[in-house]
């Protein structure tokens, strides 16, 4: 591969099938055991990803939105076994890849799907310069032949991120928070993956920061045919740049549907209460839908409610809610809930 390896996969892609599956996720779990006592004897567990499935469309952008500590983190790099899953099934591009060996893993996803983190700075080694940091990747998967043709990659590189060749010199103390997310964009593209994970990665930025990164995001998701899970807190940001947004509730995927459709229309008490507080943009002008307050705080996912794990703060409890989990279903077409109320 020469350094016109972005371009050449550009062409390339052009010709694929523009919403094919490239994602599958079926029954994801991820349990960490919670320890106590001298003997450090396993207590319970902490289901941080409960029981998850979805699919991510080739060249799509699947958001995923949910309150600090509901899963989505651990999901995301659950998905890339960052963590080992405790059970069910990831399948990447028609290969299973739950159980794959590190070896086969390796030129599969560590490959071909990157994560983009919150904070890159803590991923740099403050004291090896951008180039050397980028390289690293390069050398590791033996992409280039020489010397000369891995610096032409990566101020190729450099240059689709908006950073100057020259930043190749520098070192990670020497750029602000905006140009080091460029840089952690800049790493998750070396190796031309095609799925890439953003974990909170514009939430430490400033606003007008913010909509410069997500802007690169999707200008290079044009470009380079690429497929995001974008992880996020704020419900604003992921409606700008998701296709289809899932929602998630203490490690549970509760709603997941088009976005327009989601935001116009929520069906899950969660989420109504969610999109309550943010604007609703219409013709007229900015419309304020009616502020739905949650009681209570989030239980603690060592120790789920039976039942809808939403149940004691839903306005709409039924009965049936504390005892039954509701199937997540499609109420409508193309848009899936797990409430009891659609059923
Ligand atoms: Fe509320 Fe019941 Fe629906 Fe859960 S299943 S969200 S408790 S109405």
């Amino acid at each position: 591969m020469g350094s016109t390896g972005l371009l050449e996969r550009t062409k390339q892609t052009e010709i694929k099938i523009a919403k094919e599956t490239l994602l599958e996720v079926r029954n994801l779990k991820k349990y960490f055991p919670v320890k106590a006592g001298i003997l450090q004897r396993t207590v319970g567990h902490v289901k941080a990803v409960d029981d998850i499935s979805f699919t991510v469309k080739r060249g799509e952008t699947l958001g995923i939105v949910g309150e600090s500590g509901c899963g989505k983190s651990t999901m995301g790099r659950s998905l890339i076994r960052l963590y080992e899953p405790t059970e069910g099934n990831v399948i990447f591009d028609g290969t299973d890849i739950t159980n794959l060996s590190e070896r086969k893993l390796r030129p599969l996803i560590r490959k071909k799907v990157q994560m983009i983190f919150q904070d890159p700075f803590a991923s740099l080694n403050p004291r090896k310069t951008l180039g050397k940091t980028l390289n690293e990747p390069l050398t590791a998967h033996k992409l280039f032949g020489n010397k000369k043709e891995r610096e032409e990659r990566i101020k190729e590189l450099l240059n689709v991120v908006g950073l100057h060749p020259s930043s190749m010199n520098h070192y990670p103390h020497e750029f602000s928070g905006g140009q080091r997310q460029r840089i952690g964009i800049a790493r998750s593209l070396v190796l031309n993956p095609e799925l890439i994970i953003a974990d909170e990665a514009v939430s430490a930025l400033d606003v007008s920061i913010q909509s410069q990164i997500i802007n690169l995001l999707e200008e290079l998701q044009s470009e380079l045919d690429l497929t995001y899970i974008f992880i996020s807190h704020d419900l604003s940001v992921v409606r700008h740049i998701a296709d289809r947004v899932g929602v998630m509730y203490l490690g549970k995927l509760v709603e997941l549907s088009e976005k327009n459709d989601l935001y116009a229309e929520p069906l899950h008490p969660y989420t109504q209460a969610l999109l309550s507080a943010v604007p609703v943009i219409r013709k007229k002008g900015v419309v304020k839908r009616e502020r739905i307050v949650l009681k209570g705080d989030i239980p603690s996912a060592a120790n789920q409610p039976t039942g809808c794990v939403f149940h004691t703060r839903c306005p709409a409890k039924m009965k049936i809610c504390e005892t039954i989990i509701p199937e997540f279903k499609e109420a409508k077409p193309d848009h899936f809930v797990a409430c009891h109320l659609y059923e």
